[in-house]
């Protein structure tokens, strides 16, 4: 592939890196739970419906970031095989510009506006700058 300079991809890199650190610190360890289960016993019956609620929430966002530590992971293992940074659609390389909004991106500019029309449901990239990301969860 001919689309990336180390340089680059030091950056992107880095970018991961310090990604995973701010998803960790905000979701905490994968295994720990929401509610912790000492504090379930105290609630009556309208606190325990809030707390479902909540728990619901958590679960949803503890998800989403499962998901993008596991994006971060597979770009990492791309990296390791080469294949980081060239499309899996059309085996061209992505371009650094969109590498450094999305460092986990799959697919080209033009081939993700694609699958998002064919695929709108499946569409999992969300649209935001990576420097927003996670910075007010609520
Ligand atoms: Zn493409």
């Amino acid at each position: 592939m001919d689309g990336l300079t180390k340089e680059e991809l030091a950056k992107l890199v880095a970018q991961m890196d310090a990604e995973e650190l701010r998803i960790r610190a905000v979701a905490g360890t994968a295994d720990s739970p929401v509610v912790a289960p000492t504090q379930r016993e105290h609630l009556d019956d309208g606190e325990v419906a809030d707390e479902k609620t909540v728990q619901r929430q958590g679960d949803a966002m503890l998800k989403h970031y499962r998901m993008q530590l596991a994006d971060i992971e597979a770009a990492r293992s791309r990296m390791r095989s080469g294949q980081y940074g060239v499309c899996i659609d059309c085996q061209q390389a992505i371009r650094f510009a969109r590498l450094q909004a999305y460092p986990t991106a799959t697919r080209c500019t033009a081939c993700q506006n694609l699958h998002e029309h064919r695929h709108p449901r499946q569409a999992q990239e969300t649209r935001r700058p990576a420097s927003t990301d996670l910075s007010s969860p609520d």
